[in-house]
């Protein structure tokens, strides 16, 4: 017998939106869920159709495909009948070309991304920063290939070069150019599902899939539902079995059916150790591409692009002393644009040489002075309160352990030896324990602000 959603069913309804806020994310809820209606429900004695409306099927489509099965258990609970999920769509669209998708099994979802959303909204879908495009990366001689490559890839998805692997140290772009290609494809392509997602999140969700038993959604997921897929940093799955496992047969199928794959990783794939040998070699079937750290002219370029999309003004002295002076990393040049600019609006004077000279005070050694391994080692000490034997001996206590990383960092960074010759002066410490500590640091630089108060701070001792 058929009704329209009773008060007692509303109520199960907004007691059930309420509930998933504990499972997923609110802002996600508020974006998707709410949205939709309870129209209709159909009930026999132990169980209940459910029918929602949603404003679109691009909406009603992404409700099916991340949150049926969390919705139907959670108004099973609040209803005590098993709940079966229905979604229809208030906008009726008209599809007028054939899908590209066209294999799926039962598991993935029923899914076309339709050209009536806005490019915006499905590049967040698809987990994109819609701020990464093509137009404001700044092309030089050193990412040219990267940048050509991407864009070729974009402009025809799964056609050309499959996969493609790009590869920098940190900063150069790779990020940015996956974004780019993402966002490039859905405006070109309006109903192609792409799907950006770093390796390591890749990696957190197979671990609740396996978790929560839901490996079958997992593959559908990967396997069949996108036409394009973007992995960053691919060289986090090295050495984790199950995931390689995973990964080696959704590249497979991703491949076999022609859809598109693009993957970037700080080294190339000869270099990223422990990696099964059957995916290095996918990874170089396809085109495998490197970006360089830019020339000044580019750098300055960055800049003054950056600069004017910030409405930042920025003297040509200026920007030409920074681009000078920061050479390896385009996150650590817009970094100081953005402290310049801080300090600029705080003290209500212009960007000026002498304020970006205070500000890359430690960065830039000075003329006639030379940092060594000893200053450094001894002014790390000095900060952290702890000896400079201890440094170099194998305590991992902290604060010593990360005392000793920050230092393995900034010999690194201002003496550009070698690994092997850096860890004898830390009691004989290992090419991966180095590797370690630098990543570690470089990526708490980045996010942890009490990291940057103390590196800023020895480096203005040296
Ligand atoms: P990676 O992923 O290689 O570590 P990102 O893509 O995150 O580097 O780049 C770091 C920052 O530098 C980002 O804000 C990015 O927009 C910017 N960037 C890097 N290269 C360029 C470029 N050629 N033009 C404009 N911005 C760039
Ligand atoms: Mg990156």
């Amino acid at each position: 017998m058929e009704t329209s959603p009773s008060a007692a069913w509303n109520e199960v309804w907004a007691a059930t939106c309420k509930a998933v806020e504990d499972k997923i994310v609110p802002s996600l809820v508020r974006t998707w869920i709410l949205p939709a209606e309870l129209t209709n429900t159909v009930e026999s004695q132990n169980s209940a159709e459910i029918e929602l409306t949603a404003p679109n099927d691009f909406t009603a489509n992404w409700i099916l495909d991340h949150y049926k099965a969390t919705l139907e258990s959670t108004l099973s609970q609040l209803s005590g009948k098993a709940c079966v999920l229905k979604v229809l769509s208030r906008g009726d669209q008209v599809v007028d070309e054939a899908p590209l998708v066209v294999h799926r099994s039962p598991e993935a979802a029923p899914v076309l991304a339709y050209a009536e959303v806005s490019p915006e909204t499905k590049a967040i879908a698809a987990g994109l920063d819609p701020r990464f495009t093509f137009d404001n990366f700044i092309v030089g001689a050193s990412n040219q290939f990267g940048n050509a490559s991407a864009f070729a890839v974009a402009e025809r998805p799964g056609q050309q070069y499959n996969p493609l692997f790009l590869y920098s140290s940190p900063g150069l772009g790779k990020t940015h150019l996956l974004h780019a290609v993402g966002n490039y494809v859905l405006r070109k392509f309006p109903r192609y599902r792409v799907h950006y997602v770093s390796a390591e999140n890749f990696v957190n969700e197979l671990v609740d899939s396996l978790q929560r038993h839901k490996m079958p959604q997992f593959r559908a997921k990967y396997r069949e539902s996108f036409d394009v897929l973007l992995i960053d940093d691919i060289q986090f799955i090295a050495a984790k079995k199950q995931t390689e496992e995973e990964f080696f047969h959704t590249f497979n199928a991703l491949y076999g059916a022609k859809r598109q794959i693009v993957v970037t990783s700080d080294r190339p794939p000869k270099e990223i150790e422990n990696l099964e040998e059957r995916i290095r070699t996918r990874f170089e079937w396809g085109l495998v591409g490197d970006i360089a750290p830019p020339e000044i002219e580019t750098r300055i370029a960055i800049l003054k692009s950056k600069a004017e999309r910030e409405d930042i003004y920025v003297p040509d002295d200026v920007a030409t002393f920074i681009a000078t002076h920061i050479r390896s990393n385009v996150r650590e040049l817009e970094g100081i644009l953005i402290r310049l600019q801080a300090q600029a609006s705080l003290t209500g004077a212009e960007i000026s040489l002498e304020m970006a000279r205070e500000e890359l005070k430690g960065q830039v050694p000075e003329e006639g002075h030379s940092v060594t391994v000893e200053s450094i080692q001894a002014a790390v000490a000095e900060h952290f309160q702890v000896r400079v034997a201890d440094l170099r001996s194998h305590i991992r206590s902290q604060p010593t352990a990360l005392a000793r990383q920050i230092a393995v960092y900034l010999v690194r960074k201002y003496t550009k030896l070698p690994l092997k010759e850096i860890g004898q002066h830390f009691g004989g410490k290992d090419h991966s324990t180095l590797n370690h500590a630098l990543k570690k640091i470089e990526r708490e630089l980045e996010s942890d602000p009490a990291i940057q108060a103390s590196i800023q701070a020895i480096q203005n001792y040296l």
